[in-house]
């Protein structure tokens, strides 16, 4: 697994309570690493969630997601 020189591996980190459930990011994920989680978040949806491996940095659950701040991408 890739890490920055903080020892971090690319990941998304998503804030649940502006995630509206729509699953774009899911179907966009080239390595199947996001699913919908099975809990609500506080407005009554469920949001996404990282499987917790996996994830590449390539960005491309952020650039289809019309949410502007349910998930962005840390990049190793
Ligand atoms: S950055 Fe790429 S690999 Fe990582 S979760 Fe998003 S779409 Fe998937
Ligand atoms: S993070 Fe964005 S694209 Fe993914 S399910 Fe939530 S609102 Fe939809």
């Amino acid at each position: 697994m890739q890490e920055n020189e903080q020892g971090v591996a690319s990941h998304p980190e998503i804030e649940e309570d502006s995630c509206k459930g729509c699953g774009r990011c899911v179907a966009a994920c080239p390595r199947q690493c996001l699913e919908m989680k099975s809990t609500m978040n506080k407005m009554g949806i469920k949001p996404v969630g990282y499987k917790g491996a996996g994830c590449i940095g390539c960005a491309i659950c952020f650039y289809n997601c019309p949410e502007p701040y349910a998930i962005k991408v840390v990049k190793a």
